[in-house]
C-alpha cells in the first residue's frame, strides 16, 4: 500500500519550529519570564471546579469578547477571540485568503504569516525591506498596486526585529490597501511593549484588523488564547468560518480571569520595558549592532564572531537565545528574549566574556 501523500503545496514545506534545549536560562521564545500573579492561578482553579464538563462552552465566548472589548476601548462586536494570535490569523486566512488570491509580507517578518497563508492555499509575495530592516512605502505601494493583494500583513512590533511602524506608516499602507479592495493585517502580539497601537484605527470603515495575544503581556503562553480587533462585518465573516466551540470552557475562564490583573500586567510590561533600556545600553558598549526595539525581545548581530558561534559559545554557558544566522535576510543575527534582570545580568555578563575574553 503506497501512503497517501499530502497536498503538493503542504509537501514542500518546511514546519515551523523552536527548538529546545535542556539550559538554565531559555530567552529565545519572547515569553513573558514570570508566571501570572497567584491570585489568577488561584481563581481558575476554582472556576475551573464550576465548568459543566458535560456541556460545550459558550460558542460566542460572550463574555470574554465583552471584557477583552472593555479593556481595550472597543465594541464587543469588534472583538473575535481564538486558540492564539495564531487562529486568529489563521481564521483571518481561511476567510480572506484561498486559491487565486494573494497574501503579501514584507521580510523579515513573524514566519507564521507566509505558512498560515500557504497553508491556506493562499500565493504569498514577499516584499523587501531596507538593508536596516524599515518599511521602503514606495516599495509598499508598488507592490500593493502590482498584485492587488487580498490580505497585506504588517508586525508592529515586528518579529524578529523588534522594530516598530510609526501610525503615520500604517495610515499610509492602509490607504493603498483600500485602494485594491484588500485587507490589513497589523499583528500586534507585542503591542502593549509599544508606545503605540493601531487599535486606535480600528473602526467600520477601515479594512483593519489588529491581532493581539494572552501569550506575552498576560504570561499565558499556556493557554493558547488570542485576539483579533476589526469591523463588525469582518469579525462576522471570521465567525462563520471558525470550528464552533473552537475556544474550550477553561479557556474561555482563564482569559475572562486574566483581564481583572490589568495593574499587575501593566505593572510587568513596565519593568520589561525598563530592562530593555538596560540591557540595549549595555549591548551599545559591546562590539554588535542591534536594532531599535518595541518589543520585549531585541535583534542583535555580534561583529567579531559568527552568531552561530556566539549562539553556542552561550549554550555553553546555560544560555539560550534564538538563533536566526541561518533566516534570510538575518545572515549572524541572533534574538534576545527579556527574561527576569537576573537572567538578562547574566546574559550580558556571558556576552561580554565571549566577545571580550580576558
Ligand atoms: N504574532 C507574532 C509576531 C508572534 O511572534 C507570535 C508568537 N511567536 C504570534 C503572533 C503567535 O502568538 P500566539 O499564537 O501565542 O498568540
Amino acid at each position: 500500500m503506497a501512503r497517501p501523500q499530502v497536498r503538493d503545496d503542504v509537501a514542500l514545506m518546511d514546519g515551523y519550529h523552536s527548538p529546545q534545549l535542556d539550559v538554565a536560562i531559555r530567552l529565545n521564545t519572547n515569553e513573558a519570564p514570570e508566571p501570572p500573579p497567584q491570585g489568577f492561578r488561584d481563581r481558575v482553579a476554582e472556576a475551573v471546579q464550576a465548568i459543566e464538563w458535560h456541556r460545550y462552552p459558550s460558542r460566542a465566548a460572550g463574555e470574554l469578547r465583552s471584557r477583552i472589548a472593555q479593556v481595550e476601548g472597543v465594541r464587543a462586536d469588534q472583538v473575535f477571540a481564538a486558540n492564539g494570535s495564531n487562529e486568529v490569523l489563521q481564521t483571518v486566512m481561511l476567510s480572506y485568503g484561498g486559491a487565486g488570491r494573494t497574501a503579501l509580507t514584507f521580510e523579515p517578518t513573524y514566519a507564521l504569516h507566509a505558512h498560515i497563508s500557504k497553508m491556506c492555499g493562499t500565493r504569498v509575495v514577499e516584499g523587501e525591506r531596507t538593508d536596516d530592516f524599515g518599511l521602503d512605502l514606495d516599495e509598499v505601494a508598488r507592490l500593493i498596486s502590482s498584485e492587488r493583494p487580498a490580505v497585506t500583513f504588517l508586525c508592529s512590533p515586528n518579529n524578529p526585529t523588534g522594530m516598530i511602524e510609526t501610525p503615520e506608516t500604517i495610515s499610509a499602507v492602509l490607504e493603498m490597501v483600500h485602494a485594491v479592495d484588500g485587507l490589513l493585517v497589523v499583528d500586534e502580539a507585542y503591542g502593549q511593549f509599544s508606545p503605540w497601537s493601531a487599535l486606535s484605527l480600528v473602526g467600520d470603515d477601515n479594512s483593519l484588523i489588529v491581532t493581539r495575544t494572552y501569550s506575552k503581556t498576560w504570561s499565558m503562553a499556556a493557554a493558547r488564547l488570542g485576539y483579533g480587533v476589526a469591523p463588525a462585518w469582518l469579525i462576522d465573516e471570521l465567525d462563520k468560518v471558525v470550528l464552533p466551540y473552537h475556544l474550550d470552557a477553561a479557556k474561555q475562564v482563564a482569559g475572562i480571569v486574566a483581564l481583572d490583573y490589568l495593574d499587575e500586567m501593566a505593572a510587568r510590561v513596565a519593568s520589561l520595558v525598563e530592562e530593555r533600556g538596560r540591557v540595549t545600553a549595555a549591548l551599545d558598549e559591546l562590539e554588535v549592532d542591534q536594532w531599535a526595539s518595541g518589543a520585549n525581545f531585541v535583534l542583535f548581530r555580534p561583529r567579531t564572531l559568527s552568531g552561530t558561534d556566539v549562539w553556542q559559545a552561550l549554550v555553553d554557558r546555560s544560555i539560550l537565545v534564538r538563533n536566526c544566522a541561518s533566516w534570510p535576510r538575518l545572515d549572524n543575527c541572533l534574538r534576545l528574549t527579556l527574561g527576569t534582570p537576573d537572567e538578562n545580568t547574566a546574559f550580558l555578563s556571558a556576552l561580554t566574556d565571549i566577545l571580550e575574553p580576558r
